[in-house]
């Protein structure tokens, strides 16, 4: 049983996919996946010793050795041409950390810009929506979710004929996540608006001059409040 976190990742997984999931810790999205038969194969990569190891005992578990390959590698290197992989998670890390592996794996040929691509930043979405449009991504889905009371984004990218082109406030609240403006959408971008009144307001007592900081922080809140009152 997945969270609701993974559940909504493993939804994104097209069916008879060969999976790469980078970073895989105790290996769960694939296991699950492969237990449901929906993938025909799937990479486990993982950096760590430790987490490598999690992710070996899990799929012996599970009998799984034949559909599923641990790889102890730093990003993408885990990943080989003969593997065929065609879909690409990478879950549970930071946004700038995600386009950091993705972009060493382009500059590697390790990643052909044909894969779909299923990612869940923790952090730094903006900055990962930034990488995937400047290297011609579409994002053809998004979700937003709260799982043991932490709000998840993950965004659904693949390269398209036409490439798809963003305003400022699309790579900074999504451009699906923005449009829907869910009850959790709300929440998130609630409590960023508090975090940066609070950071406005320091920054105004400081005797430093923050003038260029200040209104960048005094131009999110702008943005905030226009996407929170667009939602009432
Ligand atoms: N993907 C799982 C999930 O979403 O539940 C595990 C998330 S865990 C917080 C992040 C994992 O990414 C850690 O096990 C860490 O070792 C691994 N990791 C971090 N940087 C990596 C890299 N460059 N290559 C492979 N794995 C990496």
């Amino acid at each position: 049983e997945l969270s609701p976190r993974l559940q909504v990742v493993a939804d994104y997984v097209p069916a008879n996919a060969r999976l790469a999931d980078i970073g895989s810790d105790h290996a769960y999205l694939p296991v699950a996946l492969l237990l449901n038969k929906k993938i025909q194969w799937a990479l486990a990569g993982e950096v760590v010793q430790g987490p490598y190891e999690a992710a070996k005992r899990q799929v012996a578990k599970n009998n799984l050795e034949k559909l599923i390959e641990v790889r102890l590698a730093d990003g993408m290197e885990a990943v080989l041409l003969e593997d065929q992989i065609d879909t690409i998670t990478i879950c549970g890390m930071g946004g700038v950390l995600i386009k950091d592996i993705l972009e060493r794996g382009k500059k590697l040929q390790r990643l052909s810009g044909k894969e779909r691509l299923v990612l869940q930043p923790n952090v730094g979405e903006r900055q990962l929506r930034e990488w995937l449009t400047t290297e011609g991504y579409t994002i053809i889905a998004e979700t937003i979710l709260e799982d043991h009371r932490k709000i998840y984004e993950v965004l659904v990218a693949e390269k398209l004929k036409t490439t798809a082109q963003y305003t400022e406030q699309e790579l900074l609240f999504g451009p699906f996540l923005m449009e829907e403006c869910s009850t959790i959408f709300v929440k998130k971008w609630q409590r960023q608006l508090e975090k940066l009144e609070k950071v406005r307001a320091n920054l105004a007592r400081s005797d430093q001059q923050l003038d260029e900081k200040i209104s960048q922080v005094e131009l999110e809140i702008q943005w905030i409040q226009e996407v929170l009152h667009e939602s009432e």
